[in-house]
């Protein structure tokens, strides 16, 4: 493995990640929204996270910025990447067909929403932020740069921490006591272990 072959294995996989997206996204769009958490923070929030998963890497593969940020690469963190960025890929896309027409890139709420607490969703409440963790771990890996490698993480926990709590206070308004039991039988982002 080289940092080229790292580089190209991690676009490809976002490309895969995009492609998955859009696939649902599309789907989703025809169910109309009846209750939104959305606001100027949850914005800020999204598009500090897309510019750690998306933004910054890309530039950086593409043209190596920010240079005094390279760090030296190891092929066995690249291949652990890899593997974790495939294991993320996988989840994200069971995350997306047990979500299908409930998933909203924000805090929504459709018509006809139905609380999805099977398959990926038994034992953990946000398996799709689990798969989103994965993958923020593996960019890190994956890239040999501190800045373009860790953006996902920071990125990404911006948006989880500032947004999680008031995802599941939208879901306890809604589905109310389906909802209490859901979560006391759930773990957020791994299986609980009662
Ligand atoms: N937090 C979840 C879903 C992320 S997508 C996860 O990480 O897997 C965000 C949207 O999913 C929110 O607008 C919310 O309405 C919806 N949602 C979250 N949990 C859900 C569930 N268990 N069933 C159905 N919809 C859910």
């Amino acid at each position: 493995m080289t940092p080229t072959t790292s580089k190209v294995i991690f676009v490809a996989l976002a490309i895969g990640w995009y492609l998955i997206r859009y696939k649902y996204a599309r789907r989703s769009r025809r169910a109309r929204v009846v209750r939104s958490a959305r606001g100027p923070l949850e914005t800020t929030l999204l598009l500090i996270s897309l510019s750690g998963l998306g933004l910054v890497p890309l530039v950086y593969v593409a043209i190596g910025i920010p240079h005094f940020a390279d760090r030296s690469f190891y092929p066995s963190l690249a291949w652990l990447g890899s593997l974790i960025a495939i294991a993320a890929l996988g989840m994200f896309h069971l995350t997306h067909r047990a979500l299908g027409r409930n998933w909203s890139i924000s805090l929504d709420v459709r018509e006809n929403h139905e609380l999805v607490t099977e398959g990926v969703y038994r034992r953990v409440r946000h398996p799709m932020y689990s798969a989103f963790w994965l993958w923020a771990i593996a960019q890190a890996l994956l890239l040999p740069n501190w800045v373009a490698g860790f953006a996902g993480l920071i990125g990404f926990g911006i948006l989880y921490f500032g947004r999680v709590a008031k995802e599941e206070r939208m879901m306890l308004e809604t589905f109310r006591d389906s909802y209490r039991v859901y979560m006391e039988r759930t773990g957020r982002i791994f299986p609980s272990i009662r």
